[in-house]
């Protein structure tokens, strides 16, 4: 057993299942954000599996999107709100909702980011890497300077 042991392709969709997803996530690594936007998005912290630009929506019939800001979009059910995923407007990320994938064996909850935005009435138990908005950015900025 490991993580070759489990398929590569995951499913994936919202509540009322009007929204149905496949993704394939370069690891089982969980992220949660604790940013603003996340929490007040998904009633908590909001917790995602990294897919790269691989999200296959089957029928986007009930699929909305919201522009969040200037890079990145949300996308969720319009029948019953479910969070779904977070996804750079020009679709190289899509940070899909690990709650709206169906087989969540082999995850394991790795780093939380936009710490210094995590209000102070929660705290998780988990001992994972810890990241400030700030070094968020200059990651992310690192990650995708051409030069
Ligand atoms: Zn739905
Ligand atoms: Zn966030």
């Amino acid at each position: 057993m490991g993580a070759d042991a489990t398929p590569n392709v995951l499913t994936g969709g919202c509540l009322c299942g009007a929204v149905r997803f496949t993704a394939a996530p370069r690891n089982r690594h969980v992220d949660a954000c604790h940013c603003g936007m996340c929490r007040r998005w998904t009633a908590g912290p909001m917790f995602t599996l990294d897919c790269g630009g691989t999200l296959e929506i089957e029928d986007a019939t009930h699929l909305g999107v919201y522009r969040s800001s200037e890079w990145a979009e949300r996308c969720f059910c319009k029948q019953c709100g479910t969070s779904l995923c977070y996804r750079l407007v020009d679709g190289s990320l899509y940070s899909v909702s690990a709650e709206a994938i169906d087989d969540k064996s082999g995850f394991s909850f790795t780093t939380q980011i936009f710490v210094d935005d995590k209000p102070p009435y929660y705290e998780f138990a988990n001992k994972t890497k810890m990241m400030t908005g700030p070094e968020v950015f200059a990651a992310f900025a690192k990650a995708s300077d051409p030069a």
